[in-house]
């Protein structure tokens, strides 16, 4: 019999017991509670079924107590049993890495019908994570030489202990930024990535699982496309001719995506729903024959001093109707200063900005004009400077999210807009 405040002592108290008290955390009570106590004894959920009289120790009585307590606080339960199921494999997992998601397994889906099973291919995976899309690709096509990278020491480890429980021998794993711990030589045929994607500031990162996973993993920038814009940009130099870019992104991303993947040169740009009807994943070839690769020189990164940006925020957010307008001064080639024209692409306002400029001693380097919601690339009507139409363009947004954002273009003849990724210089 149990007594009070000992706690459950059979399967079905205990099952109970988590049930109710999981009542106020989880959708999903009767689940959680199972989970977590398959997990502690190590048995299947027949066995929960068969024999719900049977007794727990008291050592067990009080381990599951903490594992309930710790859901209860909010844990996911992929962190309590230390692994999540992905493409019918079980996976290590731990707080220094992302919990895998049902959605990525359409990345491997996309990606296993671009690589035949009879042809070697390499294959490369930016922000590898717990080794999931890396590994089960490795595995699934064991023809393939892949490789995976990730910033974080912590998420390597347990990458690499998932290598060596699936066997996955032809996985090589690389720690840094993104494409940076590449040698520069290297092609592949594939490069995969499932970044983060949501917007610093997004409420859904102080809710549910998303609070104890890396933020690392999750956000990235003002509008959650920091680390999509680098990988478009940055991937197609490391593609063999031809080869495809399959990214994974948020629900509403797909429009930007296929934006950058344009203005970057890229051709063949599919888009793909994941189970909810979300086109979730976005595939991409470069310099395949149907979509020759542009050969203009292209400078993918502009450094502007902090200040100058945090002036810009400033002048946006004070702006009447918060509109802006005005070009950027540049000294020895670094941005130097802003001065305003008008919005309505007034000519003698213009003229007087670049007589102010041009009296400092400056040069244009950029046109800066702000436009309501952040808009994939300029547009054409927006070039308020014919007389300078390959000048880049800033366009400084209150996007969607209430955000301000300051973003680069650079024209790129004949596919249009390029976006640059603009790098703050700290003073
Ligand atoms: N590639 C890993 C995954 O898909 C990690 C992704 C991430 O950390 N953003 O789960």
């Amino acid at each position: 019999m149990a007594t009070a405040g000992a706690g459950p002592e059979t399967l079905a108290a205990a099952l109970a017991f988590g049930n109710h008290r999981l009542r106020e955390t989880s959708d999903n009570t009767a689940l959680d509670a199972e989970v977590l106590l398959m997990y502690l004894l190590g048995c299947d959920r027949a066995h929960l079924r068969a024999w719900p009289e049977k007794q727990l120790k008291p050592a067990e009585t009080r381990e599951y107590e903490a594992l309930i307590e710790r859901r209860r606080e909010g844990w996911p339960i992929a962190y309590l049993t230390g692994e999540r199921e992905f493409w019918s494999r079980c996976f290590r997992v731990a707080p220094g890495v992302l919990i895998p998601r049902p959605e990525t397994e359409l990345l491997i889906e996309l990606a296993l019908a671009a690589t035949p099973a009879d042809q070697p291919a390499n294959l490369l995976d930016l922000g590898t994570g717990s080794g999931i899309i890396a590994i089960t690709l490795a595995v699934e096509r064991p023809r393939t030489r892949v490789t995976a990278v990730d910033i974080s020491v912590e998420a390597l480890a347990i990458a690499r202990t998932n290598a060596e429980q699936h066997g996955a021998r032809n996985l090589r794993l690389l720690q840094g930024d993104w494409l940076r711990p590449l040698p520069p030589n290297e092609r592949y045929d594939l490069i995969v990535s499932n970044p983060p994607y949501i917007a610093e500031g997004d409420p859904h990162l102080q809710q549910g699982d998303l609070r104890h996973e890396p933020g690392l993993a999750l956000a990235s920038g003002m509008d959650g496309l920091t680390a999509l814009r680098r990988i478009i940009a940055e991937a197609r130099d490391f593609l063999n001719p031809g080869g495809a870019l399959l990214l994974e992104h948020g629900y509403d991303q797909a429009d930007a995506i296929g934006g950058l993947l344009r203005a970057s040169g890229y051709g063949e740009i599919t888009h793909h729903r994941d189970l909810q009807g979300h086109r979730r994943a976005t595939m991409a070839r470069y310099g395949s024959p149907s979509h020759p690769t542009p050969i203009t020189a292209m400078t993918d990164t502009l450094q502007l001093p902090r200040a100058l940006v945090n002036h810009l925020l400033h002048l946006a957010q004070i702006a009447p109707d918060g509109r802006l307008a005005g070009l950027i001064g540049a000294k020895d080639g670094y941005a130097q200063s802003f001065h305003a024209t008008d919005v309505n692409a007034n000519a003698s306002a213009r003229e007087a900005a670049m007589k102010a400029l041009q009296t400092q001693g400056e040069t244009l380097l950029a046109i800066l004009s702000s436009h309501p919601d952040s808009p994939a690339e300029p547009s054409d009507q927006e070039i308020i400077d014919n007389d300078n139409p390959d000048i880049p363009r800033f366009i400084i947004s209150l996007n969607t999210k209430g955000v301000l954002e300051l973003r680069g273009f650079q024209r790129i003849q004949p596919l249009g807009w390029q976006e640059i990724e603009l790098v703050l210089l700290e003073d």
